[in-house]
């Protein structure tokens, strides 16, 4: 096979549409990392979201390890750049650089093969389903009816709000956020909400009855994702399925969280979890306990890798990225009734618009 001759890694910085937050964070900007590997005229590309560092770390650890190698060294390579993450630090940015790297270097050796990169990976799925995904607490009213309206028009059957506004000292617009999100979008639409950990386990169990009253099939983080015991503790009390593992970025940390009961379906990250190579590993552990996982945020770089994923469960339509990765790629559909389709070009099937991007690029 090629001898990977290149290492690109940038940052692309794109300013959001207004104000966001949500129960813990708050941003006016989002920055993604793009790594790409060129071996003879082939380029193969992966990505993730985070801080521009995450670039610098690809530079200056990552690709030198690459830089010289075979794509079929791949599995090698991932062990390499694991263990030249040990002492920097592998969660968080480590992760978030091995993650995109591996992403590359997995597209590029479908691309090499001339190969879809679900196909390589042992094609599942034709298509994933997928949920709406904001709904933000910064919005007013007339921006989240807005919003989940234009995901009804796409023919979503289910949707997301951000609830636990202010650290959850807001329950009262939590819930009137809640029933407003019901009104707009009717009976038959499953309600998704998301406290990103905002709440005390008391507090969370508390408004998990009252959430149960509008229908809310998913109460994502309702505590923190590092408080397992309280995850367990929410769980056992509420009706609605509760979910984490956003900030999951090992192998390790997916299988504490299931050993520990702690949630309903496991949310996994391609992007930060130590991408394609950890990602499957985790589905499989997951499936061990019996459990489905769904694929958080970054949907296009998520797409080929849960199509190989028997036990998927949707996919994060979520505003930013589909904004972000709509422009930055060509070859990216819409969901059609809820779904998602597979790409059938080589590789992930997408291809960068670098030109038209180039005014965003900060590193
Ligand atoms: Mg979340």
């Amino acid at each position: 096979m090629s001898t990977i001759r290149e290492v690109e890694a940038s940052a692309y910085t794109f300013p959001t549409d207004e104000p966001e937050a949500d129960g813990t964070f708050s941003w006016t900007d989002t920055t993604m990392i793009l790594v790409q590997l060129q071996a003879d005229d082939i380029v193969g590309f992966g990505w993730t979201y985070g801080s521009m560092a995450t670039a610098a770390l690809v530079r200056q650890t990552l690709a030198p390890l690459v830089i010289g190698r075979r794509v079929d060294e791949h599995p090698r390579l991932w062990q390499e750049m694991l263990a030249a993450l040990r002492n920097i630090g592998r969660p968080g940015i480590g992760a978030l650089a091995l993650s995109a790297t591996d992403c590359a270097l997995w597209d590029l050796k479908a691309r090499t093969l001339g190969l879809p990169l679900h196909h390589l990976l042992g094609k599942f799925h034709e298509k994933i389903p997928v949920y709406g995904s904001g709904g933000f607490t910064t919005y007013d009213d007339e921006r989240l009816t807005q919003q989940l309206k234009s995901w009804m028009r796409l023919g979503l059957p289910r949707m997301k709000i951000k609830i636990g506004e202010a650290w959850g000292t807001r329950e009262h617009r939590d819930l009137a956020r809640v029933r407003q999100a019901r009104e707009v979008i009717g009976p038959d639409v499953e309600l998704y909400v998301d406290a990103n950990g905002a709440y005390q386990v008391s507090q969370a169990v508390r408004l998990a009855r009252r959430l149960d009253g509008y229908g809310v099939r998913w109460f994502e983080e309702p505590v923190s994702s590092d408080d397992l015991v309280g995850l367990k503790r929410v769980r056992d009390r509420c009706e609605a399925d509760v979910t984490a593992g956003e900030y999951g970025y090992s192998l390790d940390y997916f299988e504490r969280m299931c050993t520990a009961q702690a949630v309903d379906c496991l949310q996994v990250d391609v992007t930060r979890c130590g991408g394609i190579t950890e990602f499957l590993r985790i589905a499989a552990v997951a499936a061990a306990h019996h459990l489905q996982v769904s694929g958080h945020c970054a949907p296009y770089q998520h797409l080929p890798t849960l199509a190989a994923v028997p036990n998927v469960r949707h996919l994060e339509w979520f505003h930013d990225h589909v904004r972000i990765e709509q422009l930055c790629f060509s070859g990216t559909a819409d969901p059609v009734e809820g779904e998602l389709p597979v790409p059938e070009g080589a590789g992930h099937g997408l291809t960068f618009r670098s030109r038209d991007v180039c005014g965003y690029r900060v590193f």
